[in-house]
């Protein structure tokens, strides 16, 4: 039988960066403090805390002083830069070049919409942490919302300028655009900020799925962009598995003649390490 990782998965470009910089740092000796965890990947922290990782809340930034402390990939609001420069820590900001670069682009979509009374709405999850540091560049003064049953919040009197997070799924941000578009009286801009490496992704994973009799899907429980990939597989072989770890991989799953191949595949944040031991684990119950 075959078993192969998808060699389209592992980690994107922002989240390798954030934590090559926080080894970089742990090595150094220094004590570091990661506001949030780095990567929404459970055994990943494990793996990192055990080398010295410290990881606090953006809730709890205000109650350290003079620490040094790494802002991850998702990215902060700008209160947090304000406790930064109160508090005299010591900042590594590992923030995806891609997610600033959307900071900056809703920063000034919002300066220009309460020039001429237009509204900044913003197509992600609620709580999550990206979302958190783009609501933060309007001050908390836009509309936030997750699917096509929550556009009414919009006044479709006024122009609106529209913004997605950037693990967000495509097609799904294309039918809320749309939706905004036809009940608009005002003008309507669309921003295409899904980010380019989670498009792949996603065009790319249907063949690999396609490929395979059983698909071994390992990912994080917090992660919205493991949820987004995972459903893919689903639809498309509903012989799919979420893992977090290698221990949940089940024997059963790879039972019967007509399993001639395996596939393993991951998010965006998930370790090729984790993947490579799931793929071991699934050649062991093969073999015994
Ligand atoms: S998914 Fe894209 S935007 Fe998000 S961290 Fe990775 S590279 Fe950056």
């Amino acid at each position: 039988m075959i078993v192969e990782i998808d060699n389209n998965s592992g980690f994107c470009f922002g989240v390798r960066r954030a934590i090559e910089t926080l080894e970089e740092g742990l090595r150094s000796g220094e004590e570091l403090y990661c506001v949030g965890d780095i990567v929404h990947n459970e055994r990943e922290i494990e793996r990192l805390k055990a080398r010295g990782l410290k990881v606090t809340e953006s809730s709890r930034l205000g109650e350290l002083h003079g620490k040094s402390v790494l802002f991850r990939a998702h990215g902060e609001p700008p209160g947090s830069y304000e406790i930064v420069r109160k508090n005299g820590l010591r900042l590594t900001d590992a923030t995806c070049p891609v997610v600033l670069k959307l900071q900056q682009r809703i920063r000034e979509a919002y300066a220009r919409q309460k020039e001429t009374g237009g509204q900044v709405v913003i197509f992600g999850k609620h709580g999550h942490a990206e979302v958190i540091g783009l609501v933060g560049q309007t001050g908390g003064d836009c509309i936030l919302i997750e699917d096509k049953g929550q556009i009414d919040q919009i006044d479709y009197e006024r122009d609106v300028e529209i913004f997605s997070q950037t693990t967000k799924d495509r097609k799904h941000y294309q039918e809320v655009v749309e939706a905004i578009r036809e009940r608009s009286r005002g003008k309507v801009v669309a921003h295409d900020t899904i980010c380019r490496q989670m498009t792949e992704r996603a065009e790319h994973l249907p063949t690999f799925v396609k490929g395979h009799d059983v698909i071994v899907f390992v990912g994080g429980a917090k992660s919205s962009n493991s949820k987004m990939l995972f459903d893919i597989c689903q639809t498309l072989n509903e012989r799919s598995h979420f893992v977090t770890r290698e221990e949940e991989v089940d024997s059963s799953w790879f039972a019967g003649e007509e399993v001639g191949s395996v596939g393993i595949t991951g998010a965006t944040s998930t370790p090729l390490w984790l993947m490579e031991r799931v793929k071991k684990r699934i050649e062991k119950q093969i073999g015994d």
